[in-house]
């Protein structure tokens, strides 16, 4: 019988995690102040923990992962890489196809990867509470989750349209622990001075990520967690692609192509960037991110200085960008509606040293369910674009008959999102087409810079 399952120890669980800064060939562009000066490490002091601030701007290519994160880590990791034998031969394509099951952490996604880490680290700062926001849920639970783990206090401020159509996703959050709020809530000046002018205000992901930095910024106890974007998310994630390295060499195989859905950049990153280590020492490896067609970032927005936010609190941050108050249309796949992308993973795109597509909403559940019909698994619509892409180079190889070796990340489950499924089988999901208009709008919108 062939080999399915690419195992690891626990004890294999990798000891550092990999910063890709030191093997960039150009230094990472730094953030901006709201003067339009690079912004040092103390402007960040109150929101985050000086730990996880110097992990954000480290050059080191290796960084300790703390005892206590790995014990914790183990719960769920080393995640299993799977050969899709199944798959292949669904396909009837020459090409070997393998991917990183994500989707076995306790919140069903790779998020806790970096949730655990941030607990860690602010509690061991002598934090008490940690503020977030979240869209989907995803990023919520897996806080909510982590900071169980270290006994801190988590408050989530969940869009309210989501917080009304995903009620398990805050269910789950109140299972760990963690305390919900309705965004725009009555708990921040923010969410008071929208819902004064207007009641029934169905929030966004930049309304509630305002309340939570308002929460961080003006208590002493409260800190700030973000689960995408930044450069130590995507350090913590690098998890996944150092294990996944080890886990060919069991296999002795190694990926000719590797594809992430690419929401913030976090889990392309992560399983990607370890790859980039190897690419950047000379070997010949097309690390490629995958995004909905209707929120293009890479592919169809301009590499500028941006806000991470909607309403303009953040640092401006160099990266692709649809402008931050780009609304992109109801797609299905909430992990990546987002404006911008992660700096790191910009400058790589930008420079060519990494590639991207845009695939459009019904062919990515057209792949996640001839995925699940193969492999069992429900994919998570993010994780569905990323088996969109791996299907659509495997079938060009059957057309070539090359055997290529594809590896995709699968970086989530989908059964908090059967409702999309449902909708994908009434026939009532749509395609979005790229949104030029609302696109170039906005853009027009980006901050002046230099
Ligand atoms: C959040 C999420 C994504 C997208 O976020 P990234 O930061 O780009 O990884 C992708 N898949 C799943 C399952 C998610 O929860």
């Amino acid at each position: 019988m062939q080999q399915t399952k690419f195992l690891l120890d626990e004890s294999e669980i990798p000891t550092h995690w990999y910063n890709v800064v030191a093997d960039m060939p150009n230094h990472p562009t730094p953030p901006l102040g709201p003067n339009g000066q690079p912004i040092g490490p103390e402007a960040l002091t109150p929101i985050f923990p000086m730990s996880l601030i110097e992990q954000e701007v480290s050059a080191e290519r290796w960084i300790a992962i703390p005892d206590p994160v790995r014990e914790a880590l183990s719960l769920y990791r080393p995640s299993p890489l799977i050969r899709a034998h199944r798959l292949e031969a669904a396909l009837g394509t020459p090409a070997k196809i393998y991917y990183k099951n994500e989707s076995v952490s306790p919140a069903g996604s790779h998020k806790v990867n970096t949730a655990i880490p941030q607990a860690y680290y602010n509690k061991l700062a002598g934090i008490k509470r940690l503020a977030t926001e979240t869209g989907a849920g995803q990023w919520g639970s897996s806080i909510a989750l982590a900071g169980q783990m270290f006994g801190l206090e988590v408050r989530i401020f969940m869009v309210r349209v989501s917080y009304d159509q995903k009620p398990f996703r805050r269910s789950m959050m109140q299972t760990w622990g963690g305390q919900v709020f309705a965004s725009p809530s009555m708990e921040t000046q923010t969410g008071r001075a929208i819902l004064a002018k207007d009641p029934a205000n169905p929030g966004s992901l930049g309304i509630a990520i305002s309340e939570a930095v308002e929460e961080a910024a003006s208590r002493a106890d409260t800190n700030y967690s973000l689960g995408s974007v930044l450069n130590h998310v995507i350090l913590h994630q690098t998890i996944i692609g150092l294990e996944a390295k080890k886990q060919f060499a069991k296999a002795g195989d190694y990926p000719d192509m590797v594809f992430a859905p690419c929401g913030g950049g976090s889990n392309f990153g992560g399983v990607a960037f370890p790859f980039f280590a190897d690419k950047a020492a000379g070997k010949n490896v097309r690390l490629v991110a995958v995004e909905p067609t209707s929120c293009p970032t890479l592919t169809k927005g301009a590499y500028a200085y941006d806000f991470g936010d909607t309403a303009g609190f953040t640092p401006l941050m160099k990266m692709y960008t649809l402008g931050h108050d780009f609304m992109p249309p109801g797609i299905h796949a909430g992990g990546l509606r987002y404006h911008g992308d992660s700096p790191l993973v910009s400058q790589l795109y930008h420079e060519g040293l990494i590639e991207a597509v845009a695939v459009p909403q019904l062919a990515t559940f057209e792949a996640g369910v001839t995925f699940a019909r193969a492999e069992g698994i429900i994919p998570a619509p993010e994780s569905n674009h990323a088996v969109r892409a791996c299907i659509d180079e495997a079938l060009r190889c059957k057309a070539s008959g090359e055997q290529k070796t594809l590896f995709f990340n699968l970086s989530g489950h989908g059964h908090f999102d059967m409702a999309s499924y449902d909708r994908y089988f009434a026939g009532k999901l749509e395609d979005y087409d790229y949104p030029e208009e609302a696109i170039r709008a906005s853009l027009a919108n980006l901050p002046k810079v230099g």
